[in-house]
């Protein structure tokens, strides 16, 4: 016997509850419109040493030229550059986009001091950022070699020492953004969805993440996945190719990430960190050109 879907909802007394779910799907329509207004955007960055030239005044006009408006300063030494990177970006169209890393120590070393040295000289660092309006301060929890614990251990430490830092990270309007690396890099933390769930765990707004398409390659079984995994919480993402060179060197697709990037409307920086065979004058304008289509397909 077949019933009929209508009537057995009006037996379950469920009419009232499906149209309430109606309207709620309707909403979820116009919420999804709203977001379409705002596409997600290729904010081309590169990290500031990719860049050739001398003072960072002409590395960052080269930049502009070449269609980038993001620039990734490394983190050493940054709270005592801030008035020089301001003055060099002033009226070039080109912003900071993340500040990568720059800090001491070890957010989940087994040594206590270690982890405190760590969480010290990333506030400094974060508050720096802030004043650069970065979108944030790229934290890889451990490398090899830095940290005896457990993986069970190290992720309940890093999650209340975030919760600390994302306070912070907050006060000075910045934010940490996690970076998951390869296997041959570190043990812990490798996927991108681990550093969002790291995220969430964490609970404060000031802690977001990042993706590489150069880790992503050895790690993820899905560009695109581990984008929608992160959705709003992802925040930069570093561009290289499979042989950490200038995208397009070699055979590493970025389309299916850009997907990604996409459907969540990322409208963050994706910043160079990679090598380059040949002349960089002649193959970083190549690269914008690879990425620009790249996006177009995607
Ligand atoms: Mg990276």
């Amino acid at each position: 016997m077949t019933v009929d879907r209508r009537d057995f909802l009006h037996a379950a007394g469920l009419v009232g509850a499906a149209a309430a779910l109606g309207s709620a799907a309707l909403g979820a329509r116009e919420a999804n419109a709203a977001e379409e207004e705002e596409p997600a955007v290729l904010n081309l960055s590169s990290q500031e040493g990719r860049i050739p030239g001398e003072a960072l005044a002409e590395r960052v006009e080269r930049m502009a030229e070449w269609g980038f408006n993001g620039l990734e300063p490394h983190g050493g030494g940054l709270p005592g550059r801030v008035a020089e990177i301001q003055q060099a970006l002033q009226g070039s169209g080109v912003s900071v986009s993340a500040v990568c890393a720059g800090y001491s120590g070890c957010l989940i070393s087994h040594e206590e001091t270690e982890r405190r040295l760590a969480v010290d000289t990333l506030k400094e660092l974060l508050a720096a950022a802030g004043e650069l309006r970065s979108t944030g301060v790229i934290v890889v929890p451990a490398f090899h070699g830095q940290t005896e614990l457990d993986c069970q251990e190290a992720r309940t430490i890093l999650v209340d020492l975030l919760q600390e830092l994302g306070a912070h990270a907050l006060q000075v309007k910045s934010r940490v953004l996690l970076e998951p690396l390869n296997r041959g890099e570190c043990y812990f933390l490798r996927l991108v969805a681990d550093a969002a769930a790291i995220a969430r765990d964490a609970g404060s707004e000031g802690v977001a993440v990042m993706g590489d398409f150069y880790h992503m390659n050895i790690e993820e079984t899905s560009d695109r996945g581990a984008f929608l995994s992160a959705g709003p919480r992802l925040h930069h993402v570093h561009l290289a190719s499979r042989r950490r060179v200038l995208p397009g060197q070699d055979e590493r697709s970025f389309v299916d990430g850009f997907r990604g990037l996409k459907e969540v409307g990322y409208r963050d920086f994706l910043s160079l960190e990679c090598g380059c065979d040949g002349d960089p004058l002649v193959e970083i304008p190549k690269s914008v050109a690879f990425l620009r289509a790249q996006w177009a397909e995607a």
